[in-house]
């Protein structure tokens, strides 16, 4: 058996965060090492190692998620806009094996990404 990745051990109870929001399929916390001044990770509860493994089965989840950014951004007061990051695979700098939404606001964000 594979080992948990750290976001299903938060999902599981077994190490803390900082849950802003929860429902039935999704979970969403603050970053630990925050890259603005909200920085928010929303991510699913089923385990999908990362945007290439979604399923096309799993359509209704990331409509979902996207409706629970959308909803966090106006909760979270980020109405001066805002980005959402996905990671993907070694060269996007995916670095934790669980599909994860950043949800990045509170100052201007620079284009292009390094
Ligand atoms: P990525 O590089 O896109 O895979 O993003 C992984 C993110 O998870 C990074 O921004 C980390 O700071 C964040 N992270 C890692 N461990 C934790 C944790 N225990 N609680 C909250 N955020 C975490």
């Amino acid at each position: 058996m594979t080992e948990k990745t750290i976001f299903k051990r938060i999902i599981d109870g077994e190490i803390p965060a900082d849950v802003v929001f929860e429902d039935e399929h999704c979970l969403a916390f603050r970053d630990v090492n925050p890259q603005a001044p909200t920085h928010v990770l929303v991510i699913p509860k089923k385990e999908i190692a990362s945007l290439d493994a979604v399923a096309d089965e799993d359509a209704p989840l990331m409509g979902h998620l996207h409706r629970v950014i959308r909803d966090l951004a106006r909760t979270l007061k980020l109405e001066e806009g805002y980005r959402v990051v996905v990671n993907c695979g070694p060269n996007g700098g995916q670095t934790v094996d669980h599909l994860h939404f950043h949800l990045l606001g509170g100052r201007p964000l620079s284009w292009p990404p390094g």
